[in-house]
């Protein structure tokens, strides 16, 4: 039996290998569809403290699983599709999990972290998908300053659309909000302070019909107005996806405590409501949502984990 397995292999993940691996608890580590997280779709990162010059979302990632391992931790591919609890039968107060992995494999393990993530919903244009990273990207806080004395455009209507807007204000020359409705969902206090910012204007009731480019980079939107149905272009160097996130739960559902949201629920000290399985990242953070909050979490998760196990074997 595994004493540990970790669901996951972006940053909360990682680090939750790497403070494992350094207990001697030589944990298994399962990737899923998206290795590495969302790190992976980032360019540069300029935000995690060490490296002042940045460094490229992979090759961090990349960084913390050579670390991983060099203390001991495997790699498996394989998506976890179900968990289960089950009473040891040796005993009575101690119990264990069984994984399944692609609906059929199955291992058992003393204790899990959940480090899934939450992967951040996109529009579902395949233009969007042409210019994904030459323009369109779902993160201001990692590309907003590729977009210095740009326009850019941010779709949405709630608070992630509202502080990614005046987070943006300070690279980019003009802010379009875009907005299908027209009102917004966001708090009362966050759309005060875009109204009040001379340079964000907002676009009511228009859906983004199709990203324009020139083959390189995006070059304006095709906007539809949800009212008359008329097309229109839009000029902008830059389209930001604040439409929401979704974590990645949907295996979780009938078995452990999920927020209204989906979100995993844990508690300051990243335990579940199951004793022996541990939350890190993204996953269960619909807050912060940073590299570096991520992997504080992975850290703390698995010394929760080894305490656990520790407190097992006595
Ligand atoms: P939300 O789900 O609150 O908002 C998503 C927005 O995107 C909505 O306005 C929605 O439109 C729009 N949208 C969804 N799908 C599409 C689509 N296909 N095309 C066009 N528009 C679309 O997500 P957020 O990420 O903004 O916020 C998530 C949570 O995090 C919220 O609870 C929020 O309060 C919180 N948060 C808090 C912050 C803070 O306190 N500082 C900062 C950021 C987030 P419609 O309104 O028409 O449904």
């Amino acid at each position: 039996m595994e004493s540990l397995i970790i669901l996951g292999t972006g940053i909360a993940g990682l680090t939750a290998a790497i403070y494992a691996a350094r207990a001697n608890l030589t944990p298994l580590v399962l990737s899923g569809p998206e290795d590495g997280g969302q790190l992976t779709l980032t360019t540069d990162v300029e935000n995690f403290p060490g490296f002042p010059e940045g460094v490229k979302g992979p090759e961090l990632i990349n960084l913390c699983k050579q670390q991983a391992e060099r203390f001991g931790t495997r790699f498996q591919l394989g998506l976890c599709t179900k968990i289960e609890k089950k009473e040891s039968q040796h005993n009575q107060k101690n119990h264990y999990f069984v994984i399944e992995i692609d609906g059929e494999k199955k291992i058992e393990t003393k204790t899990v972290i959940i480090a899934t993530g939450a992967s951040a919903r996109w529009l579902g244009l395949p233009s969007e998908q042409k210019y994904k990273g030459r323009g369109v990207t779902t993160c201001a806080t990692c590309d907003g300053a590729f977009f210095k004395g740009k326009e850019v455009a941010v779709i949405g209507g709630g608070d992630s659309a509202m502080e990614e807007s005046l987070f943006l204000t300070k690279f980019a020359s003009k802010v379009t909000i875009i907005h299908r409705k027209e009102e917004f969902r966001a708090s009362k206090i966050m759309q005060e302070r875009v109204f009040k910012n001379e340079k964000i204007k907002v676009v009511w009731n228009s859906e983004v019909a199709e990203i324009l480019g020139d083959g390189k980079k995006v070059t304006a939107i095709k906007l539809k107005n949800t009212a008359t149905n008329q097309l229109t272009d839009f000029r902008c160097d830059g389209v930001f996806l604040a439409i929401g996130h979704f974590p990645n739960t949907s295996f979780l559902k009938d078995f452990i405590d999920l927020d209204e949201k989906e979100y995993l629920k844990a508690d300051k000290m990243m335990h579940t409501n199951i004793n022996g399985i541990f939350a890190a990242g993204d996953v269960q953070d619909i807050r912060f949502r940073q590299a570096i909050t991520a992997s504080g979490s992975g850290c703390m998760a698995a010394m929760e984990a080894e305490k656990y196990l520790a407190h097992q074997e006595e």
